[in-house]
């Protein structure tokens, strides 16, 4: 598999200069851009597989940036912002970015990452989109006829835990922020929504559990939201 290209954007130096060293590193192509409006030129004129984005830039704030590429592009993009930018960060991915890195990060964090965006592309590509049927680990959905399985055997669900579990399932390894999902279950999100959804979330691992009970599939991005993690069947390895 040929490794992806990389747009870095990144006004500080240093932070730059470590992210492009690691890609180096690790077979990555690259580019870098330091400030929004080169990164803007340069998804169009590089068409990089995967951007990296620090959301504090100098000229355009990242969170324009990433609605402007939005309006063109599915590229994807993972957010890189210091703790401070917090908010900013539920705000990304709500325009759109597919995951996040907190300043500071670990060069693993940042292969990480990058490995599970390059692992949800290889996948959309041979996906069949035309199928009814959406399967992660031992969860086996078939959305044609509101069926769930784990572990072959019938998981019966409120309709809002199906719902809550099809939106999952259809973006397996993107971060989900709570707004995202409590949008999709009530069309509104309001704060009250958040601690519902909590409850919910709490019910639905429970019966996945009760018959999977090694895998873990739903991963809680505390103050942000929620990821349904790619599980590898063992046999298949
Ligand atoms: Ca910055």
């Amino acid at each position: 598999m040929n490794k992806s290209v990389i747009l870095v954007v990144e006004d500080d130096v240093r932070v730059r200069n470590l992210m492009t060293t690691t890609l180096k590193l690790h077979d990555y192509k690259y580019e870098t851009a330091s400030c929004g409006k080169e990164a803007l030129t340069q998804t169009l004129s590089s068409r990089p597989d995967i951007v990296l984005l620090d959301l504090g830039l100098p000229d355009i704030d990242g969170k324009e940036v990433i609605a402007t590429i939005r309006s063109w592009s599915q590229v994807p993009i993972v957010v890189v912002s210091a703790r401070s930018e917090d908010h900013d960060k539920i705000d990304a991915l709500d325009l759109g970015a597919d995951d996040y890195l907190t300043k500071p990060f670990s060069v693993d964090e940042l292969l990480a990452r990058l490995r599970v965006v390059e692992r949800r592309l290889q996948r959309e590509k041979y996906e069949d989109r035309t199928s009814s049927m959406v399967k992660n680990g031992h969860i086996e959905m078939d959305l044609a006829a509101g069926i769930v399985r784990v572990n072959r055997q019938e998981l019966h669900l409120t309709p809002i835990e199906y719902k809550i579990l099809t939106l999952l399932m259809k973006n397996i390894d993107k971060v989900l922020t709570h707004t995202q999902i409590t949008s999709h279950i009530w069309g509104h999100s309001e704060e009250s929504d958040v601690a519902g959804l909590r409850v919910y979330m709490a019910g639905l691992r429970k019966k996945i559990e009760r018959l999977d009970p090694i895998s873990t599939y739903i991963q809680t991005h505390i103050g942000v939201g929620y990821r349904m993690q790619k599980v590898d069947l063992i046999e298949k390895q």
